[in-house]
């Protein structure tokens, strides 16, 4: 087992942790450890919201979850000679949920705290929590279903430079300046008063917290991706933008499904990552790279049939879109929960299979003029009962009386 580089107390708030984590981006945020290239070490981290959700059959910590204090990061780590320019290749050597935890939830965010991909049509706060057995997931909320998970870190990456946080504050802020009242908002803007930023001198930190960036997007330096296929065994090269290049992680994922649908939309856990670093000098120019690029592992649940749905860019009122793989996936997303109620799901069910389950989502067209095509893969292997469509009509054998937590 590699050594354990930064140990987290799920007994205590992330301010009182004795190695501090981080909840924005920041180029002045301190190492808080160093290693060398080449190094295999263990990385400890708390769930995303710092502890605020809890395993229990009341919605209400959904509800008024406080996010503009998340995502909770562990690190950042120093990686001895990188520099801006090299790669960092980060080898995801294995993920676990800690003894002591081996549980996870996904919520459903109001649409006045948070929303999600389909906040219009489920837009009150919703809970479910899942209980893990080895690799296998089930949830006293969502009866019917048990799945492999494909563990991954919802968000990792490394610290941006002065330049590039300068760049992602001069463009959200462009964009929210087209419609500054929307809710949800169009982009999450700096927020001092909640900022967190590792062991950063809190007199610096006051400043800084003004123009650290939040962690919701994923950005040129990665960030939260919530690519479910950076599982174990892959291996993924980081652009490195700063001195040491500064790697941090956290939200870690049981399982998920493309696209994280529900926003809080994957199994999402307290746990431990497992990781390897190296580095390729002057990589970023040498393989043309601005964006992470990354290798797939070989550790994946292996589902040999699906069910598939198409969603086209057209709304829910037919208004034709033009090639909008947005629309076409939401299309695509509604199309399946519709036929899942069919066998006896609430929508909200049904919502949180989509976000969790190891659901594939694809732009299966993108030419074909006004219409996009996008697909959304259900594993039919996941249910107890056989989903897919015949002669009889659908059977329900769900037991009555299941639904989702709300809030009390
Ligand atoms: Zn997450």
């Amino acid at each position: 087992m590699p050594k354990t580089l930064i140990k987290v107390d799920l007994g205590k708030a992330p301010e009182k942790q004795d190695i501090l984590p981080h909840n924005r981006w920041h180029p002045d945020i301190p190492m808080v450890a160093m290693v060398k290239p080449g190094s295999e070490f263990r990385v400890e981290c708390l769930d995303w919201t710092g502890g605020q959700i809890t395993d229990n059959d009341d919605a209400g910590d959904v509800r008024d979850v406080d996010l503009t204090k998340v995502h909770y990061l562990s690190g950042p780590v120093g990686v001895e000679g990188a520099e801006p320019g090299d790669l960092l290749v980060v080898d995801i050597l294995d993920i676990g949920a800690f003894q002591e935890s081996e549980w996870g939830f996904t919520g459903i965010f109001s649409r006045e705290n948070g929303g999600g991909f389909l906040t219009d049509h489920f837009p009150e706060a919703r809970k479910a929590c899942w209980d893990f057995h080895g690799v296998m997931a089930t949830s006293r909320h969502v009866p019917g279903v048990r799945y492999h998970g494909i563990t991954h870190p919802g968000l990792i990456g490394c610290l941006p430079s002065h330049t590039l946080l300068a760049e992602w504050n001069r463009r959200e802020a462009d964009l929210i300046a087209t419609d500054p009242e929307r809710v949800p908002p169009l982009a999450a803007p700096p927020c001092a008063d909640t900022a967190l930023l590792g062991h950063l001198d809190p007199n610096l930190a006051k400043e800084a917290g003004k123009v650290a960036a939040r962690t919701v997007p994923p950005r040129e330096h990665g960030g939260n991706c919530d690519i479910k296929n950076l599982t174990r065994g892959s291996r993924i090269y980081f652009p490195v933008y700063v001195k040491n290049a500064g790697l941090s992680v956290g939200d870690l994922h049981f399982s998920q499904g493309d696209g994280e649908i529900t926003f809080c939309g994957a199994i999402e856990m307290a746990g431990w990552i497992d990781l390897h670093v190296d580095i390729i000098k002057g990589g970023m120019a040498k393989y043309g790279i601005k964006n992470p690029v990354f290798k797939t592992g070989r550790m994946e649940p292996h589902y040999s049939e699906y069910l598939v749905f198409e969603g086209i860019s057209v709304d829910e009122q037919g208004k034709q879109y033009y090639l909008d793989a947005h629309v076409a996936y939401r299309q695509a997303a509604l199309n399946a929960i519709e036929y899942l109620k069919k066998f006896g799901y609430s929508g909200e069910q049904a919502y949180v299979i989509l976000g969790t389950a190891p659901v594939e989502g694809r732009i299966s067209g993108i030419v074909d003029i006004p219409n996009a095509c996008a697909t959304l893969y259900i594993p039919t292997e996941i249910f107890d009962f056989d989903i897919r469509p015949d002669v009889g009509g659908p059977q329900i054998s769900l037991s009555p009386g299941v639904a989702l937590a709300t809030p009390k």
